[in-house]
């Protein structure tokens, strides 16, 4: 989600724009101008045709951003952070923190969405039967028409069950009032994958209008296919994420750190040396100490391998700064942390504030996957 570009804010909450968007925006405006009523408007004269259809883009966009304010205004009443709201190729995603896991908070958030986009498809279906009324054939009333079939599609689209759609959140929170959260995220995305496997059948199929043309029939829509894979990553991803992330929620940093000489590398080692304790203990990131055995940086062997010709320099030289996490914080804390600042590793402090560790992205996800296989 880092190639986006900030277009706004609204009550706090940056509102991004995915480069993929640079894509879909001309694709959703050539998808206007060629296709028929109700959703298109190929029967209109030049001028008007372009008109509706660079509007129908915008505030099909505008649906979108709504649709994510409005899971989002659901979510910031229950306490969660919202870091942003991304458009991209396939909608909108609010990036949310700590998604509540009482079952109908949940509910509430993943509802509100599809919600939204049913009222606006009403909003404009209201204006669409009002204009019909008063037998004005306008382009506003082609527009309504669009806008209200479009915002009705993108709600059902939306209540499918099947992660990253709301409808996967809906059924994973309807199964959690029965069983614990990683075992209804288990159930939903088993769900989700069953429906996206049948979705690419779907599409893979021979067009059955051809087949009864006795023409040799197409596959009815390879498009579909291509969205059934990615709801299949999609649902493959919240359980490896809900796994990882229940996990590591009742374990403290230090029991996951690593700790002592296996932690860190001190300043005035050289690079050469640094590369070589790498290899021996087979770490790729170490916490940088000063004499004084102060944490002062990092170091990364994919940066270090780089450099081929000042090998014999001190490793201070080439240090990343480094931030520093107490042994007693929750891991999931940290591991998310880490997410947020895109950073691998954290030095480890005590609660006496002595250096007594480093805790690395790799160990948390790794003790998560052990943790896990214990618990089930
Ligand atoms: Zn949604």
């Amino acid at each position: 989600m880092d190639a986006s570009l900030q277009i706004c804010k609204i009550k706090g909450i940056p509102i991004r724009l995915h480069f993929t968007m640079l894509i879909f925006i001309p694709v959703m405006f050539l998808f206007f101008m060629m296709n028929s009523p109700p959703i298109g408007f190929n029967n209109v004269d030049m001028t008007t045709k372009y008109l509706l259809s660079a509007s129908a883009t915008f505030l099909l966009f505008l649906s979108i951003v709504l649709h994510e304010l409005s899971h989002s205004f659901f979510a910031l009443k229950y306490g969660t952070k919202i870091h942003n709201i991304t458009l991209f190729i396939f909608g909108g995603v609010a990036m949310m923190e700590d998604i509540p896991k009482e079952p109908r908070k949940e509910m509430q958030i993943a509802l509100a969405g599809p919600a939204m986009s049913m009222l606006i498809g009403a909003f404009f279906l209201v204006i669409y039967v009002f204009l019909k009324h008063l037998g004005v054939f306008s382009p506003v009333r082609l527009l309504a028409a669009s806008m209200s079939t479009l915002n009705f599609m993108l709600s059902f689209f939306n209540l499918i069950p099947a992660f990253p759609m709301d409808g996967g959140r809906l059924l994973r929170a309807a199964f959690a009032c029965r069983m614990r959260f990683v075992d209804a995220t288990k159930k939903a995305a088993l769900v989700g994958k069953i429906i996206a496997v049948v979705m690419f059948v779907v599409g893979l199929m021979p067009d059955p209008a051809a087949l009864m043309r006795g023409e040799p029939a197409p596959p009815m829509s390879p498009f579909l296919s291509l969205i059934a894979i990615l709801i299949f990553i999609a649902a493959t991803e919240e359980e490896n994420a809900t796994r990882i992330f229940s996990a590591l929620e009742h374990v403290k940093v230090g029991d996951v750190m690593r700790r002592g000489d296996q932690a860190f590398v001190s300043a005035d080692m050289t690079v050469e040396d640094v590369l070589e304790k790498m290899a021996s203990e087979r770490h790729t990131e170490y916490v940088v100490v000063n004499t004084y055995g102060e944490p002062v940086g990092s170091v990364f062997f994919r940066e270090l391998k780089e450099i081929q010709e000042k090998r014999e320099h001190k490793i201070s030289d080439f240090i990343k700064p480094i931030e520093v996490v107490s042994s007693e914080d929750i891991a999931l804390d940290a591991l998310k942390h880490m997410l947020r600042e895109h950073k691998d590793i954290f030095a480890v402090v005590d609660d006496e504030g002595k250096l007594v560790g480093a805790v690395t992205k790799k160990d948390l996800i790794a003790s998560s996957e052990l943790i896990a296989g214990k618990m089930k």
